[in-house]
């Protein structure tokens, strides 16, 4: 059996994560401020960040590049929902650990419940899954 190649398989994964940040922009669109997301280097205690710049009004998604796949996806269902739930007002005013407590309320776990809904159980999986068998019909 052929050994995957670790390189290979990074570019998998930062190729499928990315076809999930696009789905969720399409299924999830907000108005209020453009969305990117990037790979980083490990933090000491976080897999995954968001993040507000005003001007010109953006939110910046960061994940730990080290992530395996399915990690990075709840990781990024994760910081998403923290954009739609309040607005993504919560994110603007953290400034100690108890803003950033307070960011896991209610409304965002509700948030986060539709989103994995709709990825796990509503077609998300599927509208993301590699399109590459489609060419070989
Ligand atoms: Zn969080």
């Amino acid at each position: 059996m052929k050994r995957s190649n670790p390189k290979v398989e990074r570019l998998r994964t930062i190729r499928h994560v990315r076809r999930v940040f696009g789905w969720l922009l399409e299924t999830f669109s907000q108005r209020r401020a453009r969305i990117s997301m990037c790979f980083v280097p490990a933090r000491q205690g976080y897999v995954g960040t968001c993040c507000y710049k005003k001007a010109p009004p953006r939110f910046t998604i960061s994940l730990d590049r080290t992530l395996d796949t399915n990690e990075a996806i709840s990781t990024l269902l994760h910081e998403y929902a923290h954009i739609l739930a309040n607005g993504g007002a919560a994110i603007f005013k953290v400034k100690t650990p108890e803003d950033d407590a307070a960011l896991h309320d209610d409304e965002f776990y509700q948030m986060l419940g539709d989103i994995e809904r709709c990825y796990y159980y509503d077609g998300g999986v599927e509208a993301c899954a590699e399109k590459s068998r489609d060419k070989r019909k």
